[in-house]
């Protein structure tokens, strides 16, 4: 989504919505941030917080130069009246972000058997046809698809709020480094046989975003908060940090939990 966020002008408003705590950190950028969620909105540094629902958007048309829905589109009981309003509040020249799980993959099957849905009523398994229907009610061009990874964090009990389900404590660690080695365990098995077990789902990008999108798979991403980051930008920030054996580590920069590193030609076999 920062291919979009760090090119608005101070001036720009942008929607977060279905967002609980909040997408990105809003204090890190110039423009006004509004989060929205059906459920309650704590204090938070993300933004201005709006309890509403998708499908009835409290906003004037044409408002926002933006709209991320980043994990939220899975979540939206009246789908199409969501795609609808959040077509009429963008700007003709705005930009949409949405990020949503591939419902064919073990991370997304097995997140909704541990927490008994876990508030997916939308499955999404042809991006596609999701890409379409996006372009269609919202007016933007489709740009761009990337494949995004697991981390498997919602099986982290440092997180909250703790769902409490049985099958969810069973399953679930408290222990960042067994979640890491699970994740890559899971990555070398897509490395060495085609396989998609630790796919997450897609990020795509409409309308006016200003800088070409990286494609290629970041695996990097955080076992604790989920952030995913650029091998290459890793590096350059020096957060690669340890070597062992045929084995790199990186501290997340987002949260400073460390996980496996891995780079793009590890992976750019069996994840399409
Ligand atoms: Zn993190």
């Amino acid at each position: 989504m920062h291919e979009i966020l760090r090119h608005l002008p101070a001036g720009a408003l942008v929607l977060d919505l279905g967002c609980s705590a909040g997408s990105f950190d809003a204090a890190a950028f110039p423009f006004v941030t509004i989060r929205m969620d059906l459920e309650p909105l704590g204090a938070s540094s993300r933004g201005t917080g709006v309890q509403a629902d998708a499908a009835s958007l409290p906003f004037r048309g044409r408002a926002f130069n933006a709209v991320v829905c980043n994990h939220g589109l899975e979540h939206f009981k009246r789908l199409k009246p969501a795609l609808q309003e959040i077509g009429r509040v963008l700007k003709r020249d705005g930009a949409l972000f949405v990020s949503v799980p591939d419902a064919t993959t073990f991370q997304d099957r097995l997140y909704r058997w541990a927490l008994k849905g876990g508030g997916h009523v939308n499955l999404f398994d042809k991006p596609g046809e999701l890409a379409a229907m996006l372009a269609c009610y919202t007016g933007l061009p489709h740009v761009a698809t990337k494949i995004l990874h697991a981390s498997f964090s919602f099986l982290n009990r440092r997180n909250t709020p703790r769902p409490g389900l049985r099958r969810w404590v069973v399953f679930s660690w408290r222990c960042d480094g067994a979640l890491a080695v699970l994740t890559a365990m899971l990555r070398f098995i897509d490395r060495h046989f085609r396989a998609r077990t630790s796919v997450y789902g897609w990020a795509m990008y409409f309308g006016n975003v200003p800088e070409t999108v990286e494609l290629r798979p970041w695996t990097n991403v955080c076992v604790r908060c989920g952030q995913a980051h650029s091998p290459d930008w890793l590096a350059e920030i020096g957060a690669v940090r340890r070597r062992w054996l045929f084995f790199s580590s990186f501290a997340c920069p987002g949260c400073g939990t460390s996980n496996f590193y891995t780079r793009y030609e590890h992976f750019l076999r069996g994840t399409g």
